[in-house]
């Protein structure tokens, strides 16, 4: 009987996933998957449900299978802090860890959100947020990474438009006295105008998710002009009726689903060390959105 010639196999996949808290509606494995199989890597990512006093023993078993990595969503992106060995600078600054990788035996946080917003604005929009005036709508964990990249890269002025008055401040504490930038808190008024002299405005609330659809900011849509780049964080559904408005009054819009596309991207190519296929991402999420 001739024998296979012998081969060496590994059937042994290299493991990525995200640790939250609910997680059955995280949708990154969808476009992490995708990217996996079109560069043809067996790795896997797992949607992983870890309850709040069990993220050390998350962590103990993240170790004991050799984990390349693990996204933190709600709500373990601070309480992860204590189980790293080193924290980006950035991270350090917004107090909040989204992406772990390991380095040997080293396990590193990382944030991506506001990376990925960065990319969005300089590679869909071209625009550089050097010398730029920006009002950031909401003062929540994605503003906080947003403004804090926003400074970091030279922004002129940002202004923290929130609900509440004691997380707006907080924020605008962080970018002053911790980065150095020109930084402002202004309370929510109703049907609230934005200076004229805006370049960047983001919504960073959580109002216009999914299932809250028909929801937007109470702005005065009628101060927003051609002249300002308009951005929303919410990637579902991607075209919000904040971004059709800003669209109606003629200001170009950059979506969430692109910033959430790229913070991906950018986990991906930490993890596996290859560019990441962000256009089969996109259109995974996109078909996932739509059905
Ligand atoms: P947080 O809970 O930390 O913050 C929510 C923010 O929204 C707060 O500023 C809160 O104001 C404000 N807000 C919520 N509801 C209302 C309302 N009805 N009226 C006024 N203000 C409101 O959430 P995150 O910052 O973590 O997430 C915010 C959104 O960003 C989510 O929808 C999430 O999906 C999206 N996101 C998108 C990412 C992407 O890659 N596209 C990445 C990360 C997040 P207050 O302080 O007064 O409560």
């Amino acid at each position: 009987m001739e024998m296979k010639p012998h081969r060496a196999v590994n059937y042994r996949a290299e493991l990525v996933g995200v640790f939250g808290y609910p997680v059955s509606e995280n949708p990154t494995g969808v476009m992490q998957e995708a990217a996996f199989r079109e560069l043809d890597l067996n790795w896997r990512y797992l949607t992983i449900e870890v309850e709040p006093e069990e993220l050390a023993d998350a962590f103990v078993g993240l170790k004991a299978f050799k984990m390349r990595g693990i996204n933190l969503t709600i709500p373990h992106k601070v309480a992860v802090l204590p189980f790293l060995d080193e924290i980006s600078a950035e991270a350090r600054l917004m107090g909040a860890v989204n992406t772990v990788y390991r380095e040997g035996n080293k396990l590193i946080g990382e944030n991506t959100d506001g990376k990925g917003f960065m990319t969005a604005l300089r590679t869909d929009a071209s625009i550089d947020p050097a010398g730029k005036r920006v009002v950031l709508i909401g003062a929540g964990g994605a503003a906080r990474a947003i403004a804090t990249e926003l400074a970091l890269a030279k922004a002129k002025t940002l202004t923290i438009i929130n609900r509440s008055p004691e997380r707006g401040k907080s924020l605008v504490e962080l970018l002053e006295n911790r980065i150095g930038v020109d930084a402002h808190f202004t309370p929510w008024q109703e049907k609230h105008s934005i200076p004229p002299d805006t370049d960047i405005l983001v919504n960073s609330t959580s109002i216009g998710l999914f299932p809250d659809i028909e929801e937007s900011p109470d702005i005065n849509y009628e101060s927003i002009h051609s002249g300002m780049v308009v951005c929303d964080v919410i990637p579902n559904p991607p075209k919000t009726p904040f971004l059709r408005k800003a669209d109606k009054r003629g200001a170009m819009t950059l979506d969430g689903l692109g910033m959430l596309v790229y913070q991906g991207a950018i986990g991906f190519r930490i993890w596996t060390g290859y560019e990441a296929p962000v256009r089969v991402m996109r259109q995974a999420l996109e078909k996932e959105f739509a059905e």
